[in-house]
């Protein structure tokens, strides 16, 4: 089955507001085995609304249209539907007793505009709706043969989601074929071209599983999802595909279960009853940060220090003025003396340090912006990588934290 959505309202056609109800409708679609396939916002134009509804008409087998079902003149999407469908309104007598019954309790006199609301397309089902004045339609029918569900929703969210879920999601289960749905997101720590350029080539091993990757906060998401009449056809489908992933990908898989690279690090230190210390410069604090997002971090997460000047990077993490004087202060030995420095003052198990050039300016020809030197050490061996990032300063800081991160989790791995 395929649906469309549409948007109506020339608001939603500026940068003041946004669709977001389609966000909402497209997940609860999703859930009943529904692909969106396609959504149009329009505006409150007579042409324009009747050309959307019979192109939708045409290529989706459930049409849903909201906004514009109001009092007000450019309130359009009755009357435009009535015409892209060729078939006729009648006013409801019931909804007009209601309009007037509201209007009389806050002791207001109904404009006769709010009549216009009780026009309802003939064969539909009215939905009331309790938040608002404007009732929803459902209206089932045919399109040159084809079955169509057609839904007219109000626009305001507030309105919107609970009618959709209250009256539109039961009806929906009960014209659509039971499917069961399996998901499973895994992240990697990879470049987002890296990946899908290896695992593209074991998609059409297992048929009938949409992927979908989705670079996010330096990780990247590959979420495989499988619809079958049974749930564990689903299930098998998306637990084949999600291994041949795995064993492709290898140590560079964080999760298998959609768990952060953060939490994954989380569960290792525990499980090795060990903790961690951080000094970081160019990263600012970010890896504190995202460890510290994590509930129960203080098990592992002793603290660190934001060592941004070269002061405090002796100071506080003990890194000898002279190293940096000698190899500057982005340098694989100050990022290593970082590391060593904070595990050796906290009596940390494993120390972090992160030393780089964020920018956007003070990078040289040796030193250039996006150059990040991170280390782990463990008091026995130390381990530095150094990057070379590309991207804005918030890129740059939010790469060198992940990596940082992910060094701990290939240590534990
Ligand atoms: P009502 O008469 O109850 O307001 P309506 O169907 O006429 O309902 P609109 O007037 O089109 O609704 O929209 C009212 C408000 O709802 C808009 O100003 C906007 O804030 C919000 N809204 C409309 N459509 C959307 C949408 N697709 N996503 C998010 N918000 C929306």
């Amino acid at each position: 089955m395929k649906a469309e959505i549409i948007a109506v309202g020339s608001e939603l056609l500026t940068p003041f507001r946004q669709d977001t109800n389609s966000l909402f409708l497209t997940e609860r679609l999703n859930e009943l085995g529904v692909e969106v396939h396609f959504k149009t916002v329009v505006g409150d134009s007579r042409a324009d609304l009747v050309a959307v509804a019979r192109i939708a008409m045409t290529r989706a087998d459930i049409v849903i249209l909201m906004g514009g079902l109001g009092p007000t003149e450019d309130d359009l999407t009755r009357e435009c539907v009535a015409e892209a469908l060729g078939i006729e309104l009648h006013r409801d007598p019931e909804i007009i007793t209601e309009l007037y019954k509201r209007f009389a309790e806050r002791r207001m006199k109904m404009p006769e505009n709010n009549t216009r609301q009780a026009d309802v397309l003939d064969g539909a089902v009215l939905l009331r709706n309790p938040n608002g004045t404007a009732p929803a339609q459902w209206l089932q029918t045919n399109w040159e043969g084809d079955r169509r569900y057609l839904m007219l929703l109000p626009g305001p969210p507030q309105e919107l989601k609970p009618l959709f879920d209250s009256q539109c999601l039961p009806r929906l289960k009960e014209v659509l074929p039971p499917q069961f749905i399996s998901k499973r997101v895994l992240k990697v720590a990879m470049g987002e071209s890296a990946c899908d350029a290896r695992i593209a080539p074991l998609y059409t091993k297992v048929p009938n599983v949409q992927t979908t990757i989705l670079a996010h906060g330096g990780e990247v998401e590959i979420h495989l999802q499988s619809r079958a009449d049974r749930q564990e056809e689903a299930e098998r489908r998306v637990e084949e595909l999600a291994g041949e992933l795995e064993e492709e990908l290898d140590d560079c898989v964080i999760s298998s279960g959609g768990e952060s690279l953060e939490q994954i690090v989380g569960y290792y230190l525990q499980m090795r009853g060990a903790t961690l210390a951080v000094a970081e410069s160019c990263s600012g604090g970010m890896m504190a940060e995202r460890i510290t997002s994590v509930p129960g971090s203080s098990r592992y997460f002793l603290g660190g220090a934001v060592v941004y000047s070269n002061e405090l990077k002796t100071k506080l993490a003990g890194v000898p003025a002279k190293l940096i004087a000698e190899h500057g202060a982005v340098s694989r030995e100050v990022a290593v003396a970082l590391a060593e420095g904070i595990r050796e003052r906290t009596k940390a198990t494993f120390g972090v340090g992160i030393t780089g050039i964020a920018g956007p300016t003070g990078g040289t020809p040796e030193k250039p912006v996006g150059l990040v030197y991170i280390a782990l050490s463990d008091g026995k061996d130390n381990e530095v990588v150094e990057r070379r990032l590309h991207g804005d300063r918030e890129r740059i800081r939010l790469w060198a934290s992940f990596t940082g991160l992910d060094l701990i989790r290939r240590k534990l791995i």
